[in-house]
């Protein structure tokens, strides 16, 4: 069953009772995030916290990668903030440089991110091929992670001069050392390692994904609803109350200042160094325009 309101860039549907499944459906830019993405993946778990029927939240994506992480070709941001009437971010609201990206990144990243992690049901992201930087965005915020064999896991934005994604939680998923090897070298883990490192909680044949997360939702949606949400708080409260909230916000503080830093030097928001040309423009047109239309 779909939902009635459809969305451009996923799929709402209740596939079975007690379950809601999100499907990013941009196969063919690897599920990339553009800000269209965002605000419609906000609205679909809203929609599944919303409704009292749903007890258990699977995130799924359509073709061969999971996520792919920002879309930094995106022409069209300004246009999607107006129509999910976001106010205080960049692109024709008024403000630019620091200010801009630090609010608008507040907004989507970590805000998006921090609230998706809070969602007071349970979460299952089932994720196959890749799952690149702001891919991890979609898939760490999830309680549960359930990986085709064939997945894997990278942040590799050190080599565009920032300090990892903007929502910091590479420690809370594989420990100091092996966060601190994906940072430095921008490697990939594999889903065996990934498990193996305790950030997933299953590896399944790429083709048993999809029943492998909707077998695991099965089992927690006949749970207590309420239990279920007492629970949750209380995992979470073991990370928050050792600190994990103020050391999120002091990483998103200094990559701001990456940020800040690119901008003087490159003239762009990240070192541009390795990206390819036609990406290059794109982000440099984007900056122009909310310059522009911030009148600086
Ligand atoms: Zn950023």
């Amino acid at each position: 069953m779909t939902d009635a309101r459809s969305f451009s860039t996923l799929i709402y549907e209740i596939p079975e009772p007690g379950i809601a499944r999100i499907r990013l459906n941009r196969p063919d830019r690897a599920n990339a995030q553009d800000t269209e993405l965002l605000y419609e993946l906000n609205e679909a778990f809203d929609r599944a916290a919303h409704d009292d029927d749903v007890r258990v939240i699977v995130l799924a994506a359509e073709g061969k990668n999971f996520s792919a992480g920002h879309d930094l070709a995106e022409t069209d941001s300004a246009g999607a903030m107006r129509r999910h009437r976001t106010v205080g971010t960049m692109c024709g609201f008024g403000c630019a440089g620091a200010e801009a990206q630090m609010a608008r990144e507040e907004e989507i990243y970590t805000g998006f991110c921090e609230r998706w992690r809070n969602i007071p049901k349970p979460t299952i992201a089932a994720v196959q091929g890749k799952c690149i930087a702001g891919g991890l965005m979609l898939a760490w915020p999830c309680d549960l992670i359930i990986a085709a064999d064939d997945a894997s896991f990278a942040d590799p934005v050190v080599a565009f001069g920032v300090g990892g994604v903007e929502w910091f939680h590479h420690v809370y998923e594989l420990g100091m050392r092996k966060a601190k090897e994906m940072l430095f070298t921008g490697d990939a883990i594999n889903a065996q390692d990934a498990l193996a490192l305790g950030m997933v909680n299953q590896v399944v044949p790429r083709e048993q994904l999809q029943e492998a997360a909707l077998a695991m939702a099965r089992k927690i949606a006949v749970k207590s609803r309420f239990a279920l949400k007492m629970t949750k708080l209380a995992l979470h409260g073991v990370a928050d109350a050792a600190g994990r909230e103020v050391a999120m916000k002091n990483a998103f503080h200094l990559h701001q200042l990456a940020h800040t830093h690119n901008l003087k030097v490159f003239s762009m928001l990240i070192d541009p160094t390795v990206l390819p040309e036609a990406t290059r423009k794109a982000m440099a047109a984007r900056l122009a325009a909310a310059e522009k239309a911030a009148g600086a």
